[in-house]
């Protein structure tokens, strides 16, 4: 007998048909003795529609009443879904993250999972239910719902498997696996049978939106096998492994992107000690997060061109934070750009390969894609481009890598 947690993710609950097969799948888990908690996200679509109907009313909703209100979205199919067992012969449960005690911090929208009491989920398992628990959502220490970031059912089903200590946590979603890049953006991806898991994780980190980051950081930590499978078929899915022995053929395993990106650049700023500082800090107190950044000697060499990324989201707020200071810093110009991307090349066998980068530029330049920015780690090369080259970019890369054809062993 095992205990495995399963995730559906919005399509998968879509439809009252859709929550049905999910029923069956889960039934016929628990028929072969198995003990199986399900957490679940809200309806494809009902996070989005709820974002809309809150900024009908402010322009940017106050968190605090947005995670009330996005926290329903979960509550709905959490029931649904145990109707649906429950009139199949399946006795289930559901709870909300707060009756599960699912303990986060207090940063409404985006919080971090501390703490989870599993000794209920425990009970009814031992009573022969399945358990259902909403996903993306928690509780903090006043007793204020608090939501996990957009794709947060992932955290939440690996953390409960952490908890739980759970044979498996599957992640059933609306692809079969994890692929060499979004199989929406590029129809010849490949997909993996397995990812090392630093490789899922930066795959994660730059945009991969097939499994949240934290998600892959928990099944880290806490050493949660995961697995990656498709709703509608049978299959075996992508298995994150932990052992990275067996890839070291596999320069490349895969091509992330993100279309969340905005860079922001502050022209002529006086050349000296404190510089970044100064135009970082008060980026980084009103916790917008900085990701790449570029420092360039002016045309004068007495000033310097300062460059740096951050969230779409962000875009507006840091345009304005670095207005102010740009003035109080003397700078001659603050220009911005939010109809940027970034492609990433991810593998773990790049660290000991030479040329990988020059073989990037190179094929980007053949289609005239222009780099606005580079970025380089042990195992990954992103580069920003502007947005209309986003799937060419994407194409011209998996092609160049040969991430198509099946990996020569
Ligand atoms: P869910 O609602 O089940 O959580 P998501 O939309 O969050 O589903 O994640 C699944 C989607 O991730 C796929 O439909 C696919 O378009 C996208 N995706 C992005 N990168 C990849 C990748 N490398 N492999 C597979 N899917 C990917
Ligand atoms: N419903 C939430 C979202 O759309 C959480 C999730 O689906 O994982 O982001
Ligand atoms: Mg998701």
């Amino acid at each position: 007998m095992a205990l495995i947690v399963q995730k559906y993710g919005g399509t998968s609950v879509g439809s009252i048909e859709r929550i049905q097969a999910v029923a069956e799948r889960v039934k016929r888990w628990r028929d072969q003795g198995d003990q199986v908690v399900v957490v679940v996200s809200a309806m494809s679509g009902e996070t989005d529609r709820l974002i809309k109907l809150a900024k009908q009313l402010q322009e940017r909703p106050e968190p605090r009443e947005l995670d009330v209100l996005l926290s329903t979205g979960e509550q709905v199919t959490i029931a649904l879904l145990s109707m649906a067992l429950t009139a199949q012969g399946c006795p289930a449960r559901s709870y909300t993250g707060a009756q599960v005690h699912i303990l986060t911090d207090s940063a409404h929208n985006k919080a971090r999972i501390r703490d989870i009491d599993a000794a209920r989920v425990r009970a009814d398992l031992e009573a022969g239910r399945v358990v259902v628990v909403a996903g993306f959502q928690g509780i903090d220490e006043q007793g204020d719902i608090t939501t996990l970031g957009r794709g947060g059912s992932d955290t939440s089903a690996v953390a409960i498997a952490a908890a739980l200590k759970a044979d498996e946590c599957q992640i059933y979603t609306d692809v079969d696996g994890v692929y060499t890049t979004d199989p929406r953006v590029e129809p010849k991806a490949r997909k993996l049978d397995r990812i090392t898991f630093e490789e899922m994780l930066e795959m994660a980190s730059l945009g991969s939106k097939v499994l949240q980051i934290r998600s892959v950081e928990f099944a880290g930590k806490y050493r949660v096998p995961l697995r990656v499978l498709s709703s509608f078929e049978e299959g075996e899915g992508t298995l994150i492994s932990f052992e990275d022995n067996d890839v070291e053929d596999a320069k490349i395993s895969g091509i992330a992107f993100s279309r969340d990106e905005a860079k922001l650049t502050v022209l002529g700023v006086p050349d000296q000690p404190g510089v970044a500082h100064r135009i970082l800090g008060p980026i980084a107190e009103t916790n917008i997060e900085v990701d790449m950044i570029v420092q360039n000697v002016g045309a004068d060499e007495s000033t310097t061109d300062f460059t740096f990324t951050v969230h779409r989201n962000d875009y507006a707020p840091a345009l304005e934070i670095l207005r102010r200071t740009a003035n109080e810093l003397g700078a001659r110009q603050v220009t911005g750009d939010a109809s940027i991307v970034k492609i990433s090349l991810v593998g773990v066998g790049m660290r000991s390969h030479a040329g990988i980068a020059s073989r990037m530029f190179a094929s980007l330049a053949k289609e005239g894609i222009n780099i606005r920015m580079i970025s380089t780690s042990e195992i990954k090369i992103s580069v920003v481009v502007d947005e209309k080259y986003l799937e060419l970019g994407v194409r011209t890369l998996h092609d160049a890598f040969g991430l198509g054809q099946p990996a020569t062993a």
